[in-house]
């Protein structure tokens, strides 16, 4: 059984303080919550007080970044290790936000993983076509290349430490969300090639993969009907203590 996950990604939105109001609302609305693992990313300068005021929560804290190189001169860069000690247990990889403004490739993706994993943090790589690729039927060949390209020379054995997010970039920021039948087949072909890739079914069974692009209250409980999307990853919906929590429980 794949526990769901649900995480909020803030963006480049919240300073330390409203990130604080918004913590402190959303703790009490989330508290019941036995079954979905929850996970905020705030941005860099947040990182450590949504860590503290979550402590002993379900609640587990993301970076929406990590460089590849444990320390060394790179000008606004941030390292695994540093995000551990601030209380990170996650980062988010090759959101396409960053693959499209901060020309990340397959190949630095691939290294930010592997940094993750080194340094103990979950990474939750992400993944997804364009409309441009979708309306040219090349969703399947993208997020195949993407998959293999980002989990280069990651063995079986680390599976249950990582996490895909599939997210359609045509269904980011957009409103528009994938159709929960146009989501379950791109996950379903993720996991078998997860299976075919590591020529470990189980290995890929163990995977959680998220569906992001604009997932709302109203939205999430039937893409969570799918069997093969484990949760969601959110960007707009989850700046709203309210509107974050009722999607948390989606049940
Ligand atoms: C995201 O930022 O990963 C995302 C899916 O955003 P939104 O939910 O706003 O589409």
């Amino acid at each position: 059984m794949r526990t769901p996950l649900i995480a909020g990604n803030w963006k480049m939105y919240k300073t330390a303080a409203e990130a604080t109001a918004f913590v402190r609302a959303f703790l009490p609305m989330v508290a019941g919550v036995a079954d979905v693992e929850i996970v905020l990313a705030p941005a860099f300068t947040s990182l450590g007080t949504v860590a503290m005021l979550t402590a002993g929560s379900r609640i587990a804290v993301a970076a929406q970044n990590v460089h590849f190189e444990t320390e060394g001169a790179f000008t606004g860069e941030v390292s695994a290790r540093m995000l551990r000690e601030a209380g990170v247990t996650h980062a988010i990889v090759g959101h396409s936000e960053r693959r499209q403004y901060f020309a990340e490739t397959d190949a630095s993706v691939n290294l930010k993983v592997k940094a993750a994993l080194a340094g103990g943090l979950t990474p939750i790589l992400c993944l997804g076509e364009t409309l441009a690729e979708r309306e040219a039927d090349q969703t399947f060949t993208v997020v195949e290349r993407q998959l293999r390209g980002g989990l280069a020379g990651i063995p079986a054995t680390d599976a249950g430490l990582l996490v895909i997010a599939y997210e359609p970039v045509w269904a980011i920021g957009t409103g528009r969300t994938a159709t929960p039948e146009q989501a379950q087949e791109v996950h379903a072909l993720l996991r078998a090639l997860l299976g075919a890739f590591w020529h470990d079914d189980a290995a890929a069974a163990s995977v959680r993969i998220l569906y992001g692009g604009s997932v709302n209250p109203g939205n999430v409980k039937s893409l969570m009907s799918q069997p093969d999307i484990d949760g969601g990853l959110v960007g707009g919906a989850s700046l709203k203590p309210d509107s974050f929590a009722e999607i948390v429980k989606f049940r």
